[in-house]
């Protein structure tokens, strides 16, 4: 609290700009401990004192705080990897890249060893130490760098970070904080490091943060009004608002402005869902059969639609003569300057360049009187002889970017499923009904281009089997099964959501869903596989304490042709050591060849579930059944895909796992109550 014998920031005055030093203090506060309550407490002080000292630099503070320098939709990424970020510690320190990578080979941290190098290194004059917005600034024009020489450009921009890094000592003047080194201590170069390898790896949840700042926001405006303490009330309602406005506006650049000049309780009035800003898509929970389904939904009024195997799309569409009643989200849609159209993935990444067919005809759909939308859709190959959608696979030959709509080979045809924003409002809050009306009513469909979703509204087993049957020779996946009437069939942003059921095709054997796990290390191969990887190691994400624990080993479902071609995509992301934030047994022979970067996402099908003390995935919630050490592993893991519109944190989660164990143990008992197991 400034003034107080507590205050770890006496250089920090107000209006001047927020330390980067002050900010390393807090996360290292943060790393030091595993308890959320704590975490969030230093987090939201944190803040506290950003709005009372210098609310300006409220933005980056919290991007900083979430590792991310601007939202998904922005298309701004790092794009650096960890040998960069090694030449860069080791030219900007005065170390050799030899002695760097030793140090990185004994610590396992890159963020330590840049740490290490900058307190060795005896500084002779003193650069002018490093503020929040300027590491944001100087981060981000790391990330805009592009084209020829921008490697040597990003060298050059992360030593100018570092060396200006660790002039000051953070919590400097700290009476009554105790920061051990163990972690590196409050190290700016540490951080900025951490930052750039695109995990602060603190335990520190984007949803942490948000809930800080509804709290940091309440508090500070409760002491505006000369109250001291804000009421546990007046606390909830500002978490509720913020986590509301954010989940259907995911765009702190646009919140936080508005926040600050209208304050968080009025918030929700000026901060809506909009065309432009991306949100991300409700989600289906997975169930093993129908009859589930109709235990989940009985007396409900619910449909089952086609569930299309494609890309998920989130459509967004602004009429010219709109747009002026969208100032701030029009970032994204006019980014040439006259789009406004947009296409935005599951992940919130803007997909426009990859389907500019798509957007050229998106007028042909609409009928009069349509003046904006956001359709939640599917994209799905489609074959243009034969008028049907064809499998996944070939929509995946299309190229990612740049693409020119005369050159398109794979045509696609969108299949639309929802709407969350129609014509100056948000129907998120509608029921399913009134939606699926809506999109009827103000859109046709165009052969081959643009369709609804097909759909059925039965409670009938039979009838749901024989769509079932058909979704799945029509080319689909299977049922999503959904609510259809009452507020449960509003719909949920970023959930997953028991009111949407997907009911897949083969889900009768198996377990349930496939996942989508991270490969983390490979085996080479026997016989003649010799030359490229055989098997391969795979994880789930553990959400709470950001680690990827090990599920299974994967040898299953390749051809040789991908087999040599992952060999080339996988062979650069070789690590030499597993990273800290890696789980896996210890025991040498459990050990595989080759470590990874976290990069790619492949979905697996498997028989069932078992524990093992080999894997780790979910083992910290299964100590009391197995006495600790063992995780759940995959049983006949077989390779279906890569999913390549998902990153590594949006893998499948530990906790998934542990609940698709549970519900597997439950049926196993169950049938062995009733005599039936085999
Ligand atoms: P996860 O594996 O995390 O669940 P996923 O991307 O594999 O995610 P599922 O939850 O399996 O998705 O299924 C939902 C996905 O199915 C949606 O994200 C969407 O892309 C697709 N889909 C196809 N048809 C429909 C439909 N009619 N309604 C909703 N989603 C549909």
């Amino acid at each position: 609290i400034k003034g107080s014998d507590n205050d770890p920031y006496p250089d920090w005055k107000p209006n001047s700009p927020v330390p980067y030093a002050a900010l390393c203090t807090t996360l290292s506060l943060i790393e030091m401990t595993t308890k959320r309550l704590i975490i969030l407490s230093h987090c939201s002080l944190f803040l506290r004192q950003v709005l009372r000292l210098t609310p300006n630099d409220l933005l980056p503070t919290v991007q900083l705080m979430i590792n991310k320098l601007a939202a998904d939709y922005s298309g701004i990424e790092l794009g650096i990897g960890e040998s960069l970020i090694m030449k860069a510690v080791g030219e900007s320190t005065g170390r050799s890249l030899a002695v760097i990578k030793a140090d990185q080979h004994e610590i396992g941290d890159l963020g330590l060893v840049a740490a290490k190098s900058r307190s060795n290194q005896p500084t002779m004059f003193k650069p002018k130490p490093l503020t929040v917005r300027g590491v944001h600034e100087g981060l981000l024009a790391i990330a805009k760098v592009q084209g020829h020489g921008s490697q040597d450009m990003k060298i050059s921009g992360i030593k100018k970070l570092l060396s200006a890094a660790d002039v000051t000592t953070a919590g400097k003047g700290s009476r009554g904080i105790d920061i051990t080194k163990d972690k590196g201590g409050p190290s700016e170069a540490k951080f900025i490091v951490r930052f750039l390898e695109g995990k602060l790896r603190l335990g520190l949840a984007e949803k942490t943060v948000l809930v800080a700042l509804a709290q940091a926001m309440v508090a500070h405006e409760t002491m505006l009004k000369g109250k001291k303490v804000p009421s546990a009330e007046e606390l909830t309602e500002g978490e509720a608002i913020l986590k509301t406005v954010f989940s259907e506006l995911p765009s702190y650049e646009v919140i936080i402005p508005e926040m600050l000049e209208h304050g968080l309780f009025k918030l929700r009035e000026v901060c809506k869902l909009q065309p432009g800003v991306p949100l991300k898509p409700m989600l289906a929970k997975p169930t093993k059969s129908i009859t589930e389904v109709l235990d989940r939904f009985e007396g409900k009024d619910f449909t089952c639609e086609y569930k299309y195997d494609g890309e998920r799309a989130q459509i967004h569409y602004v009429a010219p003569e709109s747009v002026h009643k969208f100032p701030n989200s029009m970032i994204s849609l006019q980014k040439d300057g006259k789009r406004l159209c947009a296409i935005f993935s599951r992940n919130s990444e803007d997909l426009s360049k990859k389907y500019p067919d798509i957007l050229a005809k998106v007028e042909t759909w609409i009928k009069p009187g349509v003046q904006s939308f956001v359709l939640d859709c599917e994209t799905v190959a489609w074959d243009v002889d034969n008028k049907k959608v064809l499998p996944f696979q070939q929509l995946m030959t299309r190229k990612r970017k740049d693409v020119k709509a005369e050159d398109v080979k794979v045509k696609v045809c969108v299949f639309a499923f929802d709407l969350l924003f129609f014509n100056g409002e948000a129907t998120v809050k509608r029921t399913l009904r009134e939606r699926r009306r809506i999109i009827h009513e103000s859109f046709q469909s165009v052969e081959g281009e643009f369709a609804f979703a097909q759909f059925g509204n039965t409670n009938d087993l039979e009838e749901i089997q024989t769509l079932l049957d058909e979704s799945v020779k029509a080319s689909c996946e299977g049922l999503m099964v959904k609510m259809l009437d009452t507020e449960e069939s509003g719909y949920e942003p970023s959930k997953r959501s028991r009111n949407w059921l997907k009911v897949k095709k083969d889900y009768l054997a198996g377990i349930g869903d496939s996942l989508d796990l991270v490969v983390l290390g490979a085996y080479f191969g026997r016989g003649k596989r010799t030359s490229v990887y055989g098997a391969f190691l795979l994880a789930a994400y553990d959400t709470n304490s950001q680690t990827f624990e090990t599920i299974c080993n994967i040898g299953t479902g390749f051809s040789e042709s991908l087999l040599e071609e992952l060999h080339k995509t996988l062979s650069p992301l070789a690590i030499d050591r597993p990273k800290p934030f890696y789980s896996h047994s210890n025991v040498p022979k459990d050990q595989p060849d080759v470590w990874f970067e976290p990069r790619l996402v492949w979905e697996v099908k498997a028989a069932d579930l078992t524990l093992s003390p080999r894997y780790k995935a979910a083992a910290n919630e299964f100590v009391g059944l197995t006495g600790g050490g063992k995780g759940i592993s995959l049983r006949f893991p077989r390779y279906i895909k890569a999913r390549e519109d998902k990153k590594p944190e949006e893998a499948t989660t530990t906790r998934s796992v542990a609940e698709m164990y549970r519900k597997q143990e439950s049926v196993v008992k169950e049938s062995a109550a009733k005599g039936g197991v085999d």
